[in-house]
């Protein structure tokens, strides 16, 4: 796009700030005041990980604690805004260059939404975000491997609804792997159930290793 067509955009469409809605150029993600105070909220996935147990993947990575400046761009991305998405999966690429094996086996894919939420969303977050992350590392997508499926648990039915922990909705697609690293994103990391179940059906479906990646860590609880 030219300068002058530049302009024009800039007056009838201005670029926003995902986390504060400033006007900002067409070529920035987000503001500087935003990008400076996430990188103050920065964590490492090391501290999330360290005391809790048989974790299933082999390695992960987190950029922030799910709060204040983040947590407004976690919250913008579920809305189907996409700098503060874009942003993230830079910085989440340079994370994830340093663990990423480089046997050029590498397959990248997301926390998957059932196709019924998704209209209802009309939106995919966790997908776009490892769509720009994969497009950072140069690695090939996978959307073949996860799915969500419609919840078969009834309301009204109390002994099914207690045993059907909320993560065992994730169900494996059809694609098999023959021992690739998986490169496995979601939106927030809380207490890993959610991940854990789509770790397990990835190894199941042959996957050699998993490593997981979020824009945000939520605290401890749970
Ligand atoms: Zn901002």
């Amino acid at each position: 796009m030219n300068r002058a067509g530049m302009l024009l955009l800039d007056i009838f469409f201005p670029n926003r700030c995902d986390c504060c809605g400033e006007r900002i150029p067409y070529d920035r993600l987000i503001c500087d005041e935003c990008a400076a105070a996430l990188m103050k909220q920065r964590v490492q996935y090391q501290d999330w990980a360290a005391g809790r147990k048989d974790l299933p993947w082999e390695n992960g990575a987190v950029l922030f604690s799910y709060e204040e400046t983040a947590r407004t761009g976690v919250l913008q991305m579920k809305d189907g805004r996409r700098g503060f998405s874009a942003f993230s999966a830079k910085l989440l690429a340079e994370e994830l260059a340093e663990l990423l094996p480089e046997d050029g086996r590498t397959v990248v894919t997301w926390v998957p939404i059932v196709r019924r939420r998704r209209r209802i969303q009309g939106y995919a977050h966790a997908e776009t975000l490892a769509r720009n992350t994969a497009r950072e590392l140069r690695l090939p997508v996978r959307d073949d491997l996860l799915l969500e499926q419609p919840s078969v648990t009834r309301q009204h039915d109390l002994t099914a609804a207690e045993r059907t922990k909320y993560a065992e909705r994730f169900a494996a697609g059809k694609g098999m792997l023959s021992g690739e690293t998986v490169l496995l994103l979601d939106d927030i990391l809380t207490t890993g159930a959610t991940l854990r179940r789509c770790t397990e059906l990835l190894k199941a479906s042959g996957a050699g290793a998993v490593i997981i990646a979020a824009v945000c860590a939520a605290g401890r609880q749970g």
